[in-house]
């Protein structure tokens, strides 16, 4: 089977010029020949200005077409490059899956009055206040737009929360009170009830708003012809929202679509409730194995590695995973700060590129480099996809078997001639591992392709072979070309 690769293409900090869906269509033949084979791009449609990253969404069908919030563009361009560039991807045999904001809404049109009260940040079920009147922004008329593409309006009883009374000027968390107006059930316990994220959010029990965000998702799926969606947010919306959402959008394009849920939370009980709640509808981010990066690379020579995959989607629910390293909330300065330090980017990299379960995905940052910095993993990136696609393949074996140094080995099947690797991690000093990549790899000669070893290995007649890694460092082992199978 194909090793797809899914890429973030964005970071937190890309300038704010329009011309990300430009590079991205003059990108799309070099992710083809790298290896990419789905491409998550950011929220498409207007923010709150032409500077919003994409979560501070006014207008879902303005995809950079109309002259709204300042700005007929997005931060990335106009809906014809974007149509442009997913044109190209898919000439280039690249999926296209767009992140789909539907938890809140930012930048309203003009304030409304409504009864509301304000709640406890630390505790959401606890109210600070009798209901009193507040004025707030909830009012989305789109004048730019008119009533293409949807007639729908938005007001003050489509959302359960808001952050200002503009009537004081004071802000906080405001629940709106209404007559069967709750924070949702179906959404993480902590805060008491975490419903409310920002902006005013969204009720998704509301009927005209659950109708309303199932025609924008066929709508946008059928204008920009995605093949999936990346779902922001979903710890923060009605997980019963969210499955009827992806059953409907799918039955109405009668045809695959692929879906992956932003649910950040390291606990993968947690994880694995809301799978269950959600009927295996759509994959989810592995935040265990992130953050177990992360510690990894924060504790060096401490970690035990042999607890790396402990906690992690990846090994409970290989088929749901989708691995990566870092993202646009974990890098520096963002939200969910939490980015793997550099020594130990190849590495994680490394194990998620090259073990056989979980959906990789790229970050943006890792490979063209974050705030107008190159980033210094992109060549070994490229020789880890190019060490995917030719020879990531077939059985599997792990040797976690010591804290310092770990390893695994893919011995290859007959489809891909020359398949086969061993990978070796150290977070501590100079190692080896003695792994088994098979008989029928007796007598190659093997190198190490992340240009950390210089040596040739030679396999024994038992499939038997001493792996070294350097001190830090990650080790990847394949058949050396026959024609340099004498060299050394
Ligand atoms: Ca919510």
């Amino acid at each position: 089977m194909k090793n797809g690769v899914m890429m973030q293409y964005f970071e937190w900090n890309l300038p704010d010029d329009g011309t990300l869906w430009k590079q991205l269509k003059d990108d799309a033949r070099h992710l083809h020949d790298i290896g990419i084979t789905a491409v998550w791009i950011p929220p498409a449609y207007k923010g709150t200005g032409s500077n919003d990253v994409g979560y501070g969404t006014y207008d879902l069908y303005d995809l950079g077409e109309f002259d709204q919030k300042g700005t007929v563009r997005t931060k990335y361009g106009t809906r014809q490059e974007l149509q442009e560039a997913i044109a190209e991807l898919h000439r280039h045999d690249i999926c296209v899956y767009l992140d789909a904001v539907m938890n809140h809404k930012a930048g309203a049109d003009r304030t409304e009055k409504c009864m509301a009260y304000p709640v406890d940040p630390d505790n959401r079920d606890q109210p600070l206040a009798e209901p009193y009147e507040i004025e707030c922004w909830t009012g989305f008329d789109f004048p730019g737009r008119g009533d293409k593409y949807s007639s729908f309006k938005w007001h003050w009883y489509h959302f359960s929360g808001t952050d200002r009374n503009e009537a004081d000027e004071k802000n906080g968390i405001y629940q709106i009170v209404s007559e069967g107006k709750a924070w949702s059930i179906g959404v993480d316990t902590e805060n008491g009830n975490y419903d409310y994220l920002m902006h005013s959010d969204i009720d998704l029990n509301h009927p005209e708003v659950i109708a309303e965000l199932n025609r924008w998702g066929i709508w946008v799926a059928r204008e920009l012809e995605l093949d999936g969606m990346r779902l922001d947010a979903i710890k923060h919306m009605n997980d019963q929202f969210v499955r009827q959402f992806l059953t409907t959008v799918r039955s109405e394009l009668k045809r695959d679509f692929y879906a992956v849920g932003e649910y950040w939370k390291e606990d993968l009980t947690a994880l694995e409730e809301y799978l269950g709640h959600v009927d295996y509808e759509l994959d989810l981010f592995d935040v265990g194995l992130h953050y177990n990066f992360f510690q990894a690379s924060q504790a060096g020579r401490e970690y035990d590695l042999r607890t790396l995959l402990d906690g992690t989607l990846v090994r409970n629910h290989p088929t749901l995973a989708v691995t990566f390293v870092d993202n646009h909330d974990s890098q520096k300065g963002c939200s969910l700060e939490s980015q793997v330090e550099d020594w130990f980017k190849p590495s994680a990299y490394a194990l998620v590129l090259l073990m056989r379960e979980g959906y990789p995905c790229l970050f943006y940052g890792d490979y063209y480099g974050m705030d107008g910095t190159p980033s210094p993993h992109r060549g070994t990136i490229d020789t880890l996809l190019n060490v995917r696609r030719h020879y990531a393949h077939g059985e599997q074996e792990l040797y976690f078997d010591h804290p310092s140094t770990i390893g695994l080995v893919r011995r290859g099947d007959d489809k891909h001639p020359d398949s086969g690797l061993a990978l070796v991690i150290s977070v501590g000093d100079e190692g080896d591992k003695l792994m088994n990549v098979g008989t029928q790899h007796a007598g190659e000669v093997w190198h190490e392709v992340t240009g950390n070893r210089s040596e040739t290995l030679t396999i024994g007649p038992d499939g038997n072979c001493v792996f070294p890694v350097s001190g830090g460092k990650t080790a990847v082992w394949v058949k050396k070309p026959e024609e340099e199978q004498q060299a050394t």
